[in-house]
Parts: structure tokens; C-alpha cells; sequence
């Protein structure tokens, strides 16, 4: 259990401080080095267990693989469709559409989940 602890923090720390938000695969190289044995599985897996539990946040673009996020709280992110980065945007809550998408609806809204795409600053850059 102690080594598999010890994969699950290497994983959490490689993502913290970083936002580029990569794929299980970047994460696996990046911690492949201390632990040559590891799996890309495990790698998916553990990722997956951080961000059930929380600490870290799993990214469903439906645009290529998952990608992960070190930082827990909730923000907006924008995806490239030229590149396909993920980019934090620091636009501040939109809890307002949830009340927009409740009306004429009888259920009960709890919440959303919304990406934004587009061109990033650098795709845009090589276009002009
Ligand atoms: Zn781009
Ligand atoms: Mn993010």
C-alpha cells in the first residue's frame, strides 16, 4: 500500500504547479523516471482516483484523450481546435445558466458543465 501511496503522490505532485493540463500518457512519461515499473494503467487509474476524491480534476473535452488538472477548484477552460490545448480562462462563475436552463424545465438543476473552444493566442498568432 506504502508504494502505491507513493506513485499516487508523485502522480498528484507532477500535475501540481503545472497548467497545461496533459494526458494520462505526459503524466506516465513525466513519472515514469522514478517509477520504471509503473503501467500506463495505473497511471490512468490513479489519476482517475485523485479526481474522484478531489484533489485533482479530470477534463472530458470530448476533443482526444482526458486531459488532468492539478487545481481542484472550479474553473472555466477553453480548448484550442487548431492545437487542442486546454487553457484556463478566468471568467467567474456562470451559475446563472443553470438558471436559465431550468426554466420551462421541471426538473431540478444542479449544476453544468461547459468548455469553451475556439483558436488559442498562439494558433491565432500563426494565422494573421
Ligand atoms: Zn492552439
Ligand atoms: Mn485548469
Amino acid at each position: 500500500m506504502l508504494k502505491h501511496s507513493k506513485q499516487r503522490e508523485a502522480i498528484k505532485s507532477f500535475l501540481v504547479g503545472r497548467y497545461d493540463h496533459p494526458t494520462a500518457e505526459t503524466v506516465y512519461l513525466g513519472i515514469k523516471e522514478e517509477f520504471p515499473n509503473i503501467s500506463l494503467g495505473t497511471v490512468y487509474r490513479n489519476l482517475s482516483v485523485l479526481a474522484d476524491i478531489g484533489e485533482i480534476q479530470k477534463l472530458s473535452t470530448g476533443m482526444g484523450p482526458d486531459r488532468f488538472d492539478g487545481n481542484p477548484a472550479p474553473h472555466y477552460h477553453f480548448i484550442c481546435r487548431e492545437c487542442g490545448c486546454v487553457l484556463d480562462l478566468s471568467v467567474e462563475g456562470l451559475d446563472h445558466i443553470n438558471v436559465l436552463a431550468g426554466q420551462g424545465f421541471d426538473g431540478e438543476i444542479e449544476g453544468h458543465i461547459t468548455y469553451f473552444y475556439g483558436k488559442c493566442p498562439e494558433c491565432l498568432k500563426k494565422t494573421e
